[in-house]
């Protein structure tokens, strides 16, 4: 394993738990993504990787050595900020070369190496310009390159899109894949964002508190979220929640009933306690054709985005969102039914918040 965290906490001067027993195993040339909301702990763990935060207690190793106490600069780590810092005064040839500089790299070399760079990053026409000639993603291009430059084995991006406006970040975003298979480094990358967490990781690290809730490919976290937080915090519009307490083995939508025992084969054992019923707006149907449970609720919104339309349902108390095929967008203040697969459903224990495995 190229990269080692065990049992990794952090315990700020000031008597603050900021991380709590973090486990991680990273392969070379893996894209890691760290994603949780503000506060969860994830440039902490990023910046002791860095070498820049120590490390309270747990090990942490780099080709199986223990490099807890190794600086920033023997660890062989690359670090991009979202702040960019480049050097003002500097050209962004001078910018992108000055790791080699103090390295003491050849000129010759530098220059062939810069050029390279430069290339990769659609640079080479601005290498004479100062930062403050430059657009907000040329900047952060620059700030990459002078990271991918030294040839580290570990490159480490925190939140290095958020300074950017929408369309930069999405550019720079299919740029940053496009530099990661190009120079295969191995890389973590700090964001809130979970759009960005789930196009570029090979897996993604989703935090809360402190804790790492649950690791996985994109595609487990999407389809095999281990509890409410996760199943929440990725997809987008979020995934529906009815949160109740089981009564006959139901729970209920607005005046209807949801049958659990359709879905869960030890009900009886859920008497009395809350179950956390989810779905995700994609998953619903409105002509139903798979075995599921079918709701109706008043259409209270529509927003057309183009290809979909997102449909505001109130049923009772509850709301719920619908993701449906712009076609078939509805008019609004009038009942909707809608299907929900029985596979599309999620049971969660209200208590513990965990997925109930049936
Ligand atoms: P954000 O996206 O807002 O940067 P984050 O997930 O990266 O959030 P961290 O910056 O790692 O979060 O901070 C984690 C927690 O540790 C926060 O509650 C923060 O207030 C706290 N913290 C950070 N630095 C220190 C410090 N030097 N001393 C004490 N507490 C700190």
């Amino acid at each position: 394993m190229y990269i080692t965290l065990k049992d990794i906490n952090k315990i700020y001067p000031n008597g603050f738990h900021a991380v709590h027993n973090f486990n991680l195993e990273i392969e070379k040339g893996e894209f890691v993504v760290f994603v949780g909301p503000s506060g969860c702990g994830k440039s902490t763990t990023l910046r002791m990787i860095a070498g820049l935060e120590n490390i309270s207690s747990g090990e942490f190793l780099i080709n199986g050595e223990r490099a807890n106490e190794k600086g920033p600069r023997e660890r062989e780590v690359a670090m991009v900020f979202q702040s960019y810092a480049l050097y003002p005064q500097m050209t962004v040839f001078d910018n992108i070369a000055f790791g080699l500089t103090l390295q003491g790299v050849d000129e010759d070399a530098i220059e062939e190496r810069v050029k390279k760079t430069a290339q990769i990053l659609g640079l080479t026409d601005y290498l004479d310009r100062l930062p403050r000639a430059l657009s907000g993603g040329q900047r952060q291009r620059v700030a990459i390159g002078r990271a991918i430059i030294r040839k580290v084995g570990i490159f480490l991006m925190d939140e290095p899109l958020s300074n950017l406006d929408a369309k930069q970040r999405v550019t720079m975003r299919s740029e940053i894949a496009q530099i990661h298979q190009e120079t295969g480094a191995t890389t973590i990358y700090v964001t809130h964002d979970q759009t960005e967490a789930m196009t570029l990781a090979d897996r993604i690290v989703v935090m809360k508190d402190g804790y790492i809730q649950q690791t996985g490919t994109p595609r487990e976290l999407y389809f095999h979220p281990v509890n409410v937080f996760v199943a929440g915090f990725i997809g987008e519009p979020p995934m529906n929640f009815v949160r109740q307490t089981v009564a006959n083995g139901r729970i209920r939508f607005g005046s209807q009933e949801i049958d659990l025992g359709k879905r869960l084969k030890n009900i009886a054992d859920w008497e009395g306690k809350e179950i956390v019923f989810g779905f995700r707006p994609e998953a619903v149907q409105l002509a139903g054709a798979a075995e599921g449970y079918t709701l109706t609720g008043n259409v209270e919104l529509t927003e057309m985005l183009g290809d979909n339309t997102n449909v505001y349902i109130k049923a009772g108390e509850q709301n719920v969102i619908l993701k449906v095929d712009s076609h078939d967008t509805p008019e609004t203040d009038v009942n909707l039914t809608f299907h929900v697969p029985f596979e599309s459903v999620y049971l969660f224990d209200g208590e513990t918040e965990k997925v109930i495995e049936n």
